[in-house]
């Protein structure tokens, strides 16, 4: 059904004016994670494996993701997640991103520590960081 046929039966059936306004998309769009999923993957693997040489942690499984409000996530388990929009930033942005997850194998937070650890390969990490949520659109976050 139309938005206009909506809003005819609306004020029919009670006798008043709505405003329908389409919902934000906070997924990507199918076609396009699909078109860069391969990329993403490719990039978080060789990333992580030329960083992992500074740290050294055992990780699992290195998944992309379509997701709505992650640039990336660890789990304890050692399975570490990546949007798939890493492969449409920036290299500094997407580094910032990857040595993010991989440090939190490191420590599971973000205390002093995690941040020293970061600080290790990203010197400028605050700059980055900061950059990334400017243009993070739809509410990405970092976590
Ligand atoms: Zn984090």
């Amino acid at each position: 059904m139309k938005r206009t046929q909506i809003k005819q039966i609306f004020q029919k059936l009670f006798g008043v004016k709505i405003r329908i306004v389409r919902r934000k998309r906070r997924k990507g769009l199918k076609s396009e994670y699909i078109k860069y999923k391969a990329q993403a993957l490719e990039i978080a693997q060789r990333k992580i494996a030329q960083f992992n040489l500074v740290y050294n942690f055992k990780y699992n499984k290195i998944t992309i993701r379509n997701q709505s409000t992650k640039w990336g996530s660890c789990s304890k388990s050692g399975n570490i997640n990546f949007n798939y929009k890493i492969a449409l930033l920036p290299e500094n942005l997407a580094d910032y991103i990857i040595v993010h997850e991989l440090c939190h194998l490191g420590e599971f937070n973000h205390s002093k520590d995690f941040w020293d650890l970061v600080e290790k390969i990203i010197p400028d990490y605050k700059l980055r960081k900061s950059h990334l949520k400017k243009i993070s659109s739809n509410g990405i976050n970092i976590t």
